[in-house]
């Protein structure tokens, strides 16, 4: 049940307000249920139970890594599935990788939840909820989520209300008590989305995910292209640079004999001369859309490239292939999200 809702209801009943913090402190704790909610009385937590559980997000599955990256496949109350990913990083550091919505409409061709089509829009709360899960994780561990980053299953800008009010609930002292610089929200390039974000007040960090460095190579993986052209949105990632003062980060996946040529480094090389961008070249992590990594000699000389040419890049090395950890890729094991598809588990 998400906050507003739980706020409302205890209004309705006359409780005092301090009820729905004793809920939400329970929630960050690691209560699971109602009956984990022991500040409260009994009765009030039968009566809470009857009008909707306590979380609207449960685990499905749970997956460690060898690299000690965690991927859960989570339910929604309405039985459709989404990923949220832990990534491990030195120094007890934790990255949230976090869904924004069920499927995705955009189709990139290389992505597992492209293949699975649009389903809907998450809510702010099914959202942080996915925080709260990993938050816990992370401290079961004896580490820290100390980022979140919007590169889950679907485009967080075609649903951006909902992800920014995840961002505040991400970033207040009350909340995960996260840096809005820390945050990240990664889009295809769906430019109002870029544009909106630069008018808002959190200062959260914007990543592109590039892929390629000329329109045709970009318009074969990625749909979205024929929309909005390289130029658009790199003009729209500038215009967020100008507005913001911050630098956006350039995702690239590296996909063997497909955009990782020397004039493909080139040609990014050219792209972004202008200092406002940070590139992060990925280890692709395959799926079934007969893509590969590119080997190993091939991504030094590409990262070489750009360094000659004065571009910061750096590499991301895949995390948890062994728990199926690309996007999409565990939840594609469940039902299709379509909206005439069926809903449940399909493996627990
Ligand atoms: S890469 Fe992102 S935008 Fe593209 S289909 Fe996958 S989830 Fe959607």
């Amino acid at each position: 049940m998400d906050e507003g809702t739980i706020g409302r209801t205890l209004a309705e009943w006359g409780e005092k307000p301090f009820r729905a913090r004793q809920i939400a402190e329970a929630k960050r704790a690691g209560a699971r249920t109602w009956d984990d909610v022991t500040t409260l009385s009994k009765p009030l937590r039968q009566r809470l139970a009857a009008v909707g559980p306590l979380w609207s997000v449960t685990p499905d599955e749970r997956l460690t890594s060898r690299d000690g990256t965690v991927k859960w496949r989570l339910m929604l109350g309405d039985g459709r599935l989404v990923e949220a990913v832990l990534i491990a990083h030195a120094q007890g550091r934790r990255t949230l990788c976090v869904s924004s919505q069920v499927g995705c409409a955009l189709a990139c061709r290389f992505c597992a939840t492209g293949s699975m089509g649009f389903g809907r829009d998450l809510d702010a709360n099914e959202i942080v909820e996915q925080g709260l899960i990993a938050r816990h994780a992370a401290e079961q561990d004896g580490a820290r989520l100390s980022n979140v980053v919007f590169m889950g299953m679907g485009e967080p800008m075609q649903n951006l209300p909902a992800v920014l009010e995840a961002c505040a609930a991400f970033h207040a002292e009350e909340g995960l008590g996260i840096s809005a610089r820390s945050i990240a929200i990664s889009t295809a390039g769906w430019v109002p989305g870029i544009e909106a974000l630069s008018r808002h007040p959190l200062p959260v960090r914007l990543a592109l995910s590039l892929h390629a460095a000329d329109d045709q190579t970009r318009g074969r993986l990625m749909p979205i292209n024929a929309r909005y052209p390289i130029a658009n949105v790199l003009a729209a990632c500038r215009r967020y640079c100008d507005r913001t003062g911050r630098r956006v980060f350039i995702e690239y996946l590296l996909l063997d004999g497909v955009n990782d040529s020397a004039a493909d480094a080139r040609n990014l090389a050219a792209l972004l001369r202008d200092g406002r961008f940070h590139v992060n070249l990925i280890e692709y992590n395959p799926t079934d859309g007969g893509y590969v990594a590119s080997p190993v000699g091939r991504r030094e000389t590409f990262v070489n490239a750009l360094a000659n040419a004065g571009i910061d890049a750096s590499v991301r090395r895949s995390r948890g292939a062994d728990v199926d950890a690309a996007c999409g890729q565990l939840a594609a094991r469940g039902p299709s999200p379509g909206p005439s598809g069926p809903v449940g588990p399909r493996r627990t």
